[in-house]
């Protein structure tokens, strides 16, 4: 196949991981295509970059492992060298932010508790203990010399994961992580591409980034008789067995569910530009990932960091704490705290509403009937008084619908996601509006925001709500639609109590409009940019925090402030949720 533009390289090898298999609609074809050819790279090279925090969450807690299975520590051992341990963990890679380090020590003792349960009734059961292996088990073919019709002369499968063997070799574990609870499932084609390389690969040695694998395929020498796939929590120790089979399962699975999604996933052409973008070799001829310099004019750091994506509730959680942000939108920790109330609430309404817009042929809501709060509970779940209030406000925007009396050939996008690439800062800004619309040539942003309270009328409407602002400026940059002065900005203000809704308008064709959003941008985007070392900030919003667990500084303020009565918390836009939604 022909390398897309801003891509140099060889592309006979083709390297998969069972992620690549999982389904995800989100995904851009031409990234993951290119993401599975290892031997291309980006052209011009991208120098490299260290992000100035650990970026992935089970990184230490592998390092950790690492000790404990492969170097003969204790775990108590490793706990104290975390508990030492200031800048990185053991020396590697940058420095762990020490909350992510308690997490690391929290984690390692519910994996090993869960480990040792596991086994025991392992061997309870008659089946023989498994010990830890340390070269990752790898399935490759033999290279060949003409390439195949997908340009492919080798394919290598990996795994990811903490893997085990018996000593002789009948059975292989691998025990897969998760940051709350053990997920009770994973879809077919991963499970299935995790099972082939369990049934059929061999251990095999690391290699450098960009080194080709041996010409010939794996040993098939000592293959196991069963393979077993655990998941487990790592904030609450649960264990979930997703997958008990012999190699002929495994196989058959392999066929059935994996190979053709690896397929799709290798050769599907096509673009769609999202998250994707942030890791992608293709970005430098990209030419549907839209620029837009000096979108508010931010200063790029100091120090040359690795791409990252920016979206207004990263500016958010930021602004209310800078370790929120690293611990929770970065790292993904997850205490499994339940969700504020408000926020709950508000994600009912956005999720009611969602399914109403969504409707083809479109039907504004003027015309449907007022929810009953015993529908919206039976729905989402709420508790009495909060399906109450989600019930009032969905009676609230029947009138502020903006698809009531639209014409049947204007456009209508639910949860679109607007991407944009500031070049100077290597930012990839991600927007998910609520709705997006069409009215006689005018683009429409818009907005609905869920509340208890009226709108504090004290501040700019662009300062309270930072998405207006992002809005603004991506229109003003052609983002989305053609010509600024013929969109608007909308934020639909709903409350529970009748005749007390806004809707709200904002105009950016006007240059005060712009010159506000900007200076609204750069006032959060720029300390963030800046932020090397995330220190907490503690406030209110410890108490709605999914990783106060590990954060010293918060469990000291909840416990000195208790929950204020009433929360008001603003809802994640959709797209852009917190991971316990
Ligand atoms: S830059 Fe984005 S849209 Fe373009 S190919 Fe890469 S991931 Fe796809
Ligand atoms: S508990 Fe509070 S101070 Fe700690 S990370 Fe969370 S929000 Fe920040």
């Amino acid at each position: 196949m022909q390398n897309p533009p801003g891509v140099a390289g060889h592309d006979w090898l083709i390297r998969a991981s069972p992620r690549t298999a999982r389904p995800d609609d989100a995904a851009c074809p031409t990234h993951r295509r290119t993401a599975m050819r290892p031997l291309l790279v980006a052209d011009p090279a991208v120098p490299y970059s260290r992000p100035p925090r650990e970026e992935f969450g089970f990184g230490p807690l592998f390092t950790a492992l690492d000790l404990l299975e492969h170097d003969g520590w204790s775990v108590e051992r490793v706990r104290e060298e975390l508990r030492a341990t200031r800048g990185p963990f053991r020396g590697w890679g940058a420095p762990v932010h020490p909350a992510h380090l308690a997490w690391t020590a929290h984690a390692l003792e519910r994996y090993v508790a869960a480990r040792t349960r596991e086994q025991a009734a392992a061997v309870e059961a008659g089946l023989p203990e498994t010990k830890p292996v340390k070269q990752p088990w790898t399935w490759r073919t033999a290279r060949t010399d003409a390439p195949d019709a997908r340009g492919a002369r080798q394919y290598e499968h990996t795994l990811w994961g903490r893997m085990y063997a018996s000593s002789d070799g009948r059975v292989r574990d691998l025990w897969l992580p998760s940051l709350g609870r053990a997920k009770t499932g994973r879809p077919d084609a991963e499970l299935g591409a995790v099972a082939q390389v369990m049934a059929f690969g061999a251990p095999t040695p690391r290699r450098k980034q960009g080194a080709q694998p041996p010409p010939t395929e794996t040993d098939s020498a000592c293959l196991p008789e069963l393979v077993r796939v655990f998941d487990v929590g790592c904030a609450d120790g649960s264990v979930e067995e997703l997958l008990s089979a012999d190699p002929a399962e495994a196989r058959q699975r392999f066929r059935d569910d994996a190979a053709p999604a690896f397929i799709t996933a290798a050769t599907e052409p096509g673009v769609r530009p999202g998250e994707s973008c942030v890791d992608c070799k293709a970005i430098a001829g990209c030419t549907d990932l839209k620029r837009t310099p000096r979108l508010w004019g931010g200063r790029p750091p100091a120090l040359a960091r690795p791409r990252r994506s920016v979206s207004v509730w990263d500016l958010r959680l930021h602004v209310e704490c800078p370790a929120q942000y690293h611990l929770v939108r970065r790292l993904h920790l997850n205490d499994l705290s339940a969700e504020d109330r408000g926020a709950r609430r508000g994600r009912a309404v956005d999720a009611w509403l969602d399914a109403e817009h969504t409707e083809r042929p479109v039907r504004g809501c003027r015309d449907r009937e007022i929810p009953w709060p015993t529908a919206v509970q039976a729905r989402a779940g709420l508790d009495d008084t909060s399906a109450r209030e989600a019930a009032g406000m969905l009676a609230e925007h029947r009138l502020l619908c903006p698809l009531n009396g639209l014409d049947a050939d204007e456009q209508v996008l639910v949860q679109h996601r607007v991407t944009a690439y500031v070049p100077e800062l290597d930012i990839v800004v991600l927007a998910v509006p609520d709705l997006v619309y069409t009215h006689r040539g005018r683009w429409i942003w818009r907005e609905t925001k869920t509340s208890t309270r009226p709108l504090w009328e004290r501040d700019s409407l662009l300062h309270a709500y930072p998405q207006l602002a992002l809005g603004v400026l991506l229109f003003h940059a052609g983002a989305l639609g053609d010509d600024p002065r013929r969109s608007w900005v909308e934020l639909e203000h709903l409350r529970e109590v009748r005749g007390e809704s806004r809707l709200e308008r904002v105009d950016p064709g006007r240059a005060e409009i712009v010159d506000e959003a900007r200076a609204v941008i750069a006032g959060l985007a720029q300390p963030l940019l800046d932020d090397t070392t995330y220190e907490p900030r503690t406030g209110r919003h410890c108490h709605g925090c999914q990783a106060r667990t590990w954060c010293r500084p918060g469990t000291a303020y909840v416990t000195d402030h208790p929950r204020p009565s009433s929360p008001e918390t603003q809802t994640p836009p959709r797209g852009d949720a917190p991971p316990h939604a």
